[in-house]
């Protein structure tokens, strides 16, 4: 993804190991990645295909390249939905903040720890990124990883959109009243939107992507959702989300946005078929 010259959001937070700061993790943050790194065994590298062996970089040179690159990503996101939102529903768009945090922090959501990977809390708007994900896109930069890292803050800023437009309380309120088996065929279909609208995202920034960038983002569409990464922590707690649809639903919801640049395509609560 060519990103030099793309504006940074001021949307982004960056939460230390102790207070909540603006810049960089530094040291005492860089510690508590590597700590939960060697006690969970979690290699995030490998969510966009990394073999998480070319750590040759220092870590603080790799937090500023991945705040950055967060940043960047996150000011295409607003300019994208700042347009589509007036064009496509005749409304203006909010953006959310992203918040970068190590060790743990503080959602609406709850509680968030350093291996909760990137979920998105409808009841602050905020995006949360913790840091091994954060320690991941060091390691990707510039690595052709790039876009399926992109991919991934798109899909939870695709969650924020999808609270904007009052889907998200929607259907909270609906799955509260569903057996579990309901309750999750709806969390597929708000997954497999979220791809969509990632598709979106993707088709809008076409002059910024590179050869195999749209296979990289299928590819992760593919490999990752928060059901990977939830299993890859050994932890339960998402607030958006405990299944997920298969890798031909995922990666065929993200090409259909990407496709048709349609939001009202994306309506999977519509679909006969997923
Ligand atoms: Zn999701």
């Amino acid at each position: 993804m060519r990103l030099r010259g793309i504006r940074r959001s001021k949307n982004v937070e960056v939460r230390g190991g102790g207070g909540a700061r603006k810049g960089g993790i530094g040291i005492v943050g860089v510690l508590a990645v590597l700590a939960i790194g060697y006690f969970t065994g979690i290699d995030v590298s490998s969510l966009v295909g990394g073999t998480g062996s070319q750590q040759g970089t220092t870590v603080s040179e790799g937090d500023a390249k991945a705040t950055q690159f967060s940043a960047q990503v996150l000011a295409t996101t607003e300019d994208v939905w700042g347009r589509v939102f007036p064009e496509q529903l005749g409304r203006p768009y909010v953006p959310p903040q992203l918040v970068v945090f190590s060790n743990v922090t503080q959602s609406a959501c709850g509680g968030a720890s350093g291996a909760s990977g990137p979920f998105y809390c409808p009841a602050d708007q905020k995006a949360y990124l913790d840091t091994q994900f954060f320690d991941m896109l060091a390691q990707r930069m510039g690595a052709g990883g790039d876009f399926a890292a992109a991919y991934v803050i798109a899909h939870e800023v695709a969650h924020h959109v999808q609270n904007q437009l009052g889907i998200l309380p929607k259907v909270d309120a609906l799955r509260r009243q569903s057996s579990t088996a309901e309750a999750n065929a709806l969390t597929v279909r708000l997954e497999l939107m979220a791809d969509c609208l990632s598709g979106i995202w993707a088709a809008n920034v076409k002059g910024l992507m590179e050869r195999g960038d749209l296979d990289e983002a299928l590819n992760a569409a593919r490999k990752i959702g928060d059901d990977y990464l939830q299993k890859q922590a050994g932890r339960a707690p998402q607030p958006h989300t405990f299944t997920h649809g298969t890798s031909a639903q995922r990666s065929g919801w993200f090409q259909r946005g990407y496709d048709s640049g349609n939001v009202g395509q994306c309506d999977t609560f519509a679909a006969d078929r997923l």
